[in-house]
């Protein structure tokens, strides 16, 4: 059967960010797209810190950064501080760009090993911009500079995401999509196809339609309350189930740090995200082994300043929903599945779903075919993405509690264990085929928390010799172009300030 009308339910990030890139394939077609979501209801409300892919995904948009960051509130992003993940005490930056570069197919990691059995000490984090310029917290975009011998500047966004929907639903509305509000109460299903044929909200409006997107958050109220997909809980893996979230004022007057903050706690960990204005903060922990009003008071001791809202408490369960595409519904954002916000990987899979689902869709109608590929690409970007939140509880040296005894003990999958296991052995990392955490990544990670690399491959030896002039001259770049960048806060308010307003 054509597709003639797709409806999208709920407008949360995941629902417009969908709508807003549907709207660019409706010109010319006969193709109307609807948004259905609920104030009543609202959205999830957390959801700030992005990584690289989320620029692309608005260039795609033709949106304009310094509009949007200007209208978000928002602020730049290099990388994640971890801070107490290895051990109480210690501190690491996972950068968005690379360590150096590869040298002769060798991961610049390696090589720096090598010269450093040799005495050279300089930290690897001198061979990375992006970390040095969150340490000094500068801030520059590769155009401002656009010279070929000095490395490019990998960056995301940290954004107030009510208003990144908000952003989401003008463009959306003014390509034609059309918003209905209310609270869906009912989910017809054809009696032989079992497809979704027709929703009927609380006024009694009836909403019928070919293809369904669901983006009702934790709800699932397609994919799972009405076509009861299934869910594969991960919660062995990545334990935390709670989050407790609360902005509040950067008191102090210090500037926004052009980074997102991870401190770890007794049971779980803490972001902070810096927008222009205030500081999106929270506490992820698990509920096995901490108190909603423990987690609470841990939060607020640690914040830059006073809150600014009420707590608001979340209750999620980490996993995956066994298909992602099940007959004519495809689920996207939370109602997809969750796993923890450690790395900032929700939004980017909103963005690889709605890519996949844009690639895969044929509006002559859904096919097996389309739904298996979808389902596969899908469950291995889980995965993968997995693998990486998991090695940021397995890889601790903390005895100081329960929670971390547990994770430092627990089974990791047989994917990771190996990956581990290899790094040790030589330093070697593969990106397997088109994952999304790059070597330096897992780098970062694996000796940020202690894990040691025994040797290097014996390609390293050779590369750190021939390679010793190159080397001392990216470092140098590095820091003349560091020193030469303004600092993140000056850099805002002259591209991207934001209104003078509270949210
Ligand atoms: C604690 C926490 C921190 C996070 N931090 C990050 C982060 O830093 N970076 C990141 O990338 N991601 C993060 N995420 C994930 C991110 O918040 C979500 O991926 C993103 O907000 C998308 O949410 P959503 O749109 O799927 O769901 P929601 O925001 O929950 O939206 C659901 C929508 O469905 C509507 N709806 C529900 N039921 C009905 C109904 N019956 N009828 C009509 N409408 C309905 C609601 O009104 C709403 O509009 C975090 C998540 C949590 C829980």
């Amino acid at each position: 059967m054509a597709i003639e009308h797709i409806v999208i339910v709920g407008g949360g990030t995941a629902g417009w960010m969908a709508a807003a890139a549907l709207s660019r394939i409706r010109d010319g077609r006969n193709l109307a797209i609807t948004v259905v979501e609920s104030e009543q209801i609202g959205t999830v409300g957390v959801g700030e810190a992005t990584i690289p892919p989320f620029v692309e995904f608005n260039q795609a948009l033709n949106i304009s950064e310094r509009d949007f960051l200007s209208f978000t509130q928002g602020s730049f992003k290099l990388g994640i501080q971890f801070e107490n993940w290895g051990q109480v005490g210690e501190s690491y930056i996972h950068p968005f760009g690379a360590y150096g570069y590869d040298i002769g197919g060798i991961g610049f990691h390696q090589v720096w090993h090598k010269m450093h059995e040799r005495g050279d000490k300089r930290p690897l984090q001198l061979f990375n911009l992006e970390t040095m310029a969150a340490y000094y917290g500068k801030f520059s975009r590769t155009e401002d500079y656009a010279r070929d011998d000095l490395p490019p500047i990998n960056y995301a966004y940290h954004i107030n995401a009510t208003a990144y929907a908000q952003y989401l639903r003008k463009y959306a509305e003014q390509r034609g999509v059309v918003r209905h509000e209310g609270i869906v109460k009912d989910v017809a299903l054809d009696g032989e196809s079992g497809y979704v044929t027709k929703l009927t909200l609380d006024s009694g409006k009836e909403i019928a339609a070919d293809f369904f997107i669901d983006c009702t958050g934790f709800r699932g109220l397609l994919i799972e309350q009405a076509l009861e997909t299934g869910y594969e809980d991960w919660t062995h893996y990545l334990p935390c189930d709670r989050a407790v979230a609360l902005p509040c004022n950067r008191d102090d007057g210090s500037p926004p740090p052009p980074f997102t903050k991870a401190t770890a706690h007794k049971a779980g960990w803490q972001w902070q995200v810096p927008l222009q204005h205030r500081n999106g903060n929270g506490h992820v922990y698990c509920s096995q082994f901490m108190e909603a009003d423990e987690a609470t008071d841990i939060l607020i001791a640690n914040m830059a300043g006073k809150p600014t809202a009420d707590p608001n408490h979340l209750r999620f369960v980490t996993g995956r929903r066994k298909k992602f595409w099940n007959k004519n519904v495809v689920a996207l954002g939370l109602a997809s599945g969750f796993m923890e916000p450690l790395e900032s990987t929700s939004i980017h899979l909103i963005n690889t779903g709605v890519n996949k689902l844009i690639a895969t869709l044929s509006l002559d109608g859904v096919t097996e075919a389309q739904a298996s590929t979808f389902n596969r690409l899908t469950v291995r970007e889980y995965e993968r993405i997995r693998d990486f939140l998991i090695l940021h509880y397995k890889a601790t040296r903390r005895d100081d509690s329960e929670f971390w005894n547990y994770c430092r003990t627990m089974d990791v999958p047989d994917s990771l264990t190996e990956k581990i296991e290899v790094f040790k052995a030589n330093g070697q990392v593969f990106r397997e085929e088109d994952e999304l955490f790059t070597t330096t990544s897992w780098a970062a990670v694996m000796l940020g928390q202690g894990i040691t690399m025994d040797g290097t491959s014996p390609m390293a030896d050779g590369v750190a010799d021939a390679s010793a002039k190159e080397i001392d001259e990216m470092a140098k770049s590095i820091q003349w172009l560091v020193q030469r960048m303004p600092g993140h806060k000056e850099y805002l308010e002259r591209y991207c300030p934001a209104p003078k307003v509270a949210a």
